[in-house]
């Protein structure tokens, strides 16, 4: 470990005096494949959905990437690309529930502020930090306090449903406490003006990828029924990425760049260097969508299916890295103007190889799981008429693609760098 991290520094100075750039993924799946794959689940749907989606098949291409491009105009993006489900302990991860709402009281904490003497510094007490198994592992300072079932019976889930849900974006949440009362009264504080509940998130740093795939899923229903076609072609395009990102083994990992295993770059390699090296030699048709019946457990599989890939993904990469000649697993190119190094593509066709196809694999699944979200959402609209005069809306999702752009070109992300788009 200590060795590699010392040659990771003589090779890092080395390449700054070269002045070449390591390649290091700035978008997930690359913005090819993400391209690609959209523009493939396009041929999944039945005739019905044709006049809408074929004809605006660049549309669905292009804007595959907004959501990586919406990363660096709000925070509230960057979770929304990965979940790093093994922070929540072992397979398959049930202490974590599947529900947002219900994920998201279980895994906030709940702290009683206290404002009677000093408003500006006021007294704080933990009620309720909830046991997140990574965070104990790597031994942060927040310790889990207070029994999650002790809140349920004092109307937690009602109070967090009611207050907390819907005001999502505007956290972190402080409250009266009579907008909690049975807690309040636990607390023999009914009616204090001067004590508050403090919620804080504590869920959406390790990723919310599957609890937003539901949520974009009946946004794209609910612009069907409405026949907005602005909207359904950009949430169609939106979900197509998330599930793209879904498909990709390292965005279900906390060592989502082999950084804990002295794999860094492995993320780019996976996702970017194989399919744009050989996308194009892949057998890519997978027959028509299919209706899906339960929303949430499908998205969920996906997550736990990808998830299995994790290990394999890491260990044979590492298994070629101490057997294939050193000299041929990095190569230079041109890239643009500048010169880049990236594994070679004979290493890159190794790695995928001994994957058993694995990339190859996972772009099929991700463009018959977009198609049958997109099919599924144009079901349980009705089935509405998606050729021309029917369909209204604007083009206001065009202006959000060029804000998008520019906060990209501008380029100060939120969240993790490069990683996890
Ligand atoms: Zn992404």
């Amino acid at each position: 470990m200590k060795k590699s991290f010392t040659a990771f520094l003589i090779f890092a100075i080395l390449l700054s005096f070269a002045s070449v750039t390591v390649l290091e993924s700035e978008e997930d799946w690359g913005f090819y494949a993400h391209r690609k794959l959209n523009r493939l689940a396009v041929f999944t749907l039945p005739p019905q959905m044709m006049p809408l989606f074929k004809s605006e098949i660049e549309y669905l291409s292009a804007h595959a990437v907004d959501p990586d491009r919406r990363r660096y105009a709000t925070p509230h993006e960057g979770p929304r690309h990965f979940i790093d489900i093994d922070a929540w302990g072992s397979f398959p991860y049930s202490n974590l529930p599947r529900d947002w709402n219900e994920a998201l009281g279980k895994f906030s904490s709940v702290s009683l502020i206290d404002r009677c003497i000093d408003s500006d510094s006021p007294d704080t007490t933990v009620i309720y930090f909830p046991y997140i198994p990574w965070d104990e592992e790597v031994e942060k300072e927040k310790n889990s306090t207070g029994e999650y079932s002790d809140l349920l019976e004092l109307g937690y889930r009602k109070f967090i449903d009611a207050n907390v849900v819907s005001n999502f974006y505007s956290a972190p949440w402080e409250f009266q406490v009579s907008q909690w009362e049975s807690m309040a009264d636990s607390l023999n504080l009914t009616g204090s003006d001067c004590h508050f509940f403090l919620v804080e998130d504590q869920l959406s740093n390790y990723g919310i990828l599957p609890y937003y795939l539901p949520i974009i899923q009946s946004q794209l229903t609910n612009a069907m029924r409405r026949g907005d076609k602005s909207r359904i072609l950009r949430y169609a395009a939106d979900i197509g990425h998330y599930i793209g990102d879904a498909h990709v083994p390292l965005h279900t990992t906390i060592n989502y760049n082999g950084q804990l295993t002295g794999q860094k770059g492995i993320h780019a390699f996976w996702e970017s260097r194989i399919p744009e090296l050989f996308a194009t030699e892949f057998d890519l048709i997978v027959g028509r969508a299919q209706y899906i019946e339960n929303k949430q457990d499908f998205f969920w599989d996906i997550i736990l299916d990808t998830h299995l890939k994790v290990d394999s993904v890491l260990s044979i990469e590492q298994h070629l890295r101490d057997t294939y000649p050193e000299d041929a697993q990095m190569c230079f190119d041109q890239r643009l103007s500048q010169t880049v190094q990236q594994p070679c593509k004979e290493f890159a066709e190794a790695y995928e190889k001994m994957m058993n196809g694995m990339v190859e694999r996972q772009m099929r699944k991700t463009i018959f799981a977009i198609g049958s979200a997109w099919y599924t959402a144009w079901v349980d609209a009705g089935q509405p008429n998606l050729t021309g005069e029917e369909i209204v809306g604007d083009d206001s999702h065009l202006l959000e693609s060029d804000s998008l752009r520019i906060y990209y070109q501008r380029g100060s992300i939120y969240g993790r760098e490069h990683l996890n788009d």
